[in-house]
């Protein structure tokens, strides 16, 4: 079980550089999904011209299923200069393997509570924790992909790419730094370091 909330509505219009296309997941049984905060605020990016198509659908952490619920809607995603997904961090990092090469951005902080996540056995994992950083990571998530999970960028003790806790494990910030090259987004890693806010990774489950 896990809760998705929205990020703050200020921190999400600044995500739409452009246009956006908007992925909703209204999930699982197991996720609380802001429904109604949500549909209020795409109306208002859809007012203002900024949104080339939307869908509303469940289960995007399968990636089989949502490759052939995108398939007509190939077009509006090619247009926008934004993927922007309201569900849980496993389905935005869903999103952001499938287009490596868009800029895709979470509009959900996603929190914990006991259960499970996901219908799907993936490569990467969200841990829920509660301030979602996949915006500044290229949709790889720093809490799961890093063996230390580091929010701050790599330790240094990464080797030809590989983790220096597990060499047979990909350096989860190399993986970052590429996707970002892949997508220019690499002023990102200039932004001064964020402090976060340990207190969201379980202030929800007690
Ligand atoms: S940063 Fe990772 S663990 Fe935290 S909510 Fe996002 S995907 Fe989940
Ligand atoms: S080598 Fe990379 S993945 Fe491993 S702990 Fe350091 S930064 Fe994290």
């Amino acid at each position: 079980m896990l809760i998705t909330e929205l990020k703050a509505k200020e921190t999400i219009l600044s995500l739409v550089e452009g246009k956006a296309f908007i992925i909703n997941c209204h999930g699982c049984r197991e996720i609380r999904f802001p429904e109604k905060e949500a549909d209020a605020l795409q109306q208002e990016l859809m007012a203002a011209g900024k949104v080339t198509g939307s869908i509303t659908t469940d289960y995007i952490c399968n990636p089989e299923n949502l490759k052939l619920r995108l398939e007509k809607h190939a077009a509006a995603i090619e247009a926008a200069d934004t993927v922007l997904v309201f569900s849980c961090g496993v389905g935005v990092q869903t999103v952001a393997e499938m287009f490596s090469g868009k800029r895709v951005c979470a509009a959900c902080d996603t929190y914990a509570l006991p259960g499970f996540q996901g219908v799907t056995p993936l490569e990467y994992d969200c841990k829920q924790c509660g301030e979602c950083y996949l915006n500044l990571t290229g949709g790889i998530c720093p809490i799961t992909a890093c063996s230390k999970s580091l929010v701050n960028g790599q330790c240094g003790g990464s080797k030809n790419g590989k983790c220096e806790v597990d060499p047979d494990m990909d350096c989860g910030w190399e993986r970052i730094y590429q996707r970002l090259k892949k997508i220019g987004r690499l002023d990102v890693l200039k932004c001064p370091v964020q402090v976060r806010n340990y207190a969201t990774d379980d202030e929800v489950s007690k």
